[in-house]
């Protein structure tokens, strides 16, 4: 997968996309991670990329031809040889699609993705129209800028990636993945001051042990994300844990 930021700070990049898995997964070659100062694109002699908004207000916007510029021109990075893929260009904004586990997934299938990275008060509207193919927001608050939310969505694209994780199940198991939150987990020791861990996960007996998770990350979810569990199937045994819970928490 190749990977291009279009931003005004690319030095924010610098420690994520060297670090831990992400550092890895490039290493191994896994995934390309670039960035692009889209001021390096602006066509005025100043350098500025935004300007006020027409009909007045508070906040500067971004225009549209530095940003424009920067997605056409990325072709031309490309390896030599390398057939261009057609990128999705994700605008990254508050206003956009709240982004999940099931839209990782779905990005963890392309073979490039561009990320823009807003700032000040917004981006000119024609770049939402005519340029780019989706919008991604992290969440309903505001940030000074895009970078933190790109950075949060590329983490959560590139570790799925085949080959990143060491062990693949942990990204199959994970909260979400599977339309629950995951089940408890403990490590050594056994007894930990005086809290011990449960028996059922000392037992050996793997079925048990399979059984006694789905449970948990069933009452888990219960108990925090009730909405996770709406119009989703349950066998009669789940439905079963579920009312004993609901009988014990009245
Ligand atoms: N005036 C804009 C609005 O009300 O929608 C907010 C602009 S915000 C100060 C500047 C930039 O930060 C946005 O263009 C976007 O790139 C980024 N940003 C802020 N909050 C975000 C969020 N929750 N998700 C994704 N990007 C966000």
């Amino acid at each position: 997968m190749r990977i291009d930021v279009l931003t005004l700070f690319p030095e924010m990049f610098d420690g994520v996309f060297s670090s831990s898995i992400l550092g890895k997964a490039r290493d191994k070659g896994i995934v390309s991670l670039n960035t692009v100062n889209f001021r390096e694109y602006s066509n005025n002699k100043h350098n500025t990329v935004d300007d006020y908004p027409y009909g007045g207000g508070g906040g500067m916007v971004l225009k549209p031809e530095p940003i424009f510029a920067a997605v056409e021109d990325l072709p031309k990075h490309q390896e030599a040889g390398q057939e261009p893929a057609k990128p999705r260009v994700i605008l990254m904004c508050p206003q956009g699609t709240p982004f999940s586990q099931k839209i990782a997934e779905e990005l963890s299938s392309e073979e490039h993705l561009v990320f823009i990275c807003g700032h000040y008060e917004g981006y000119d509207e024609r770049i939402r129209q005519y340029l780019v193919t989706d919008e991604l927001s992290i969440g309903d608050y505001v940030l000074t800028g895009g970078e933190l939310p790109a950075m949060v969505v590329i983490d959560s694209v590139v570790r799925l990636l085949p080959g990143v994780l060491g062990n693949e199940m942990s990204a199959v198991t994970d909260s979400f993945s599977t339309g629950l939150l995951e089940y408890p987990h403990y490590t050594r020791p056994a007894k930990f001051r005086e809290w011990e861990v449960p028996d059922m996960l000392l037992s050996g007996h793997h079925e048990n042990v399979k059984r006694w998770r789905r449970k948990e990350s069933i009452l888990r979810t219960l108990e925090r994300r009730p909405d996770l569990l709406e119009g989703r199937e349950l066998s009669k045994e789940e439905k079963v844990w579920i009312m004993e819970w609901r009988e014990k928490n009245k």
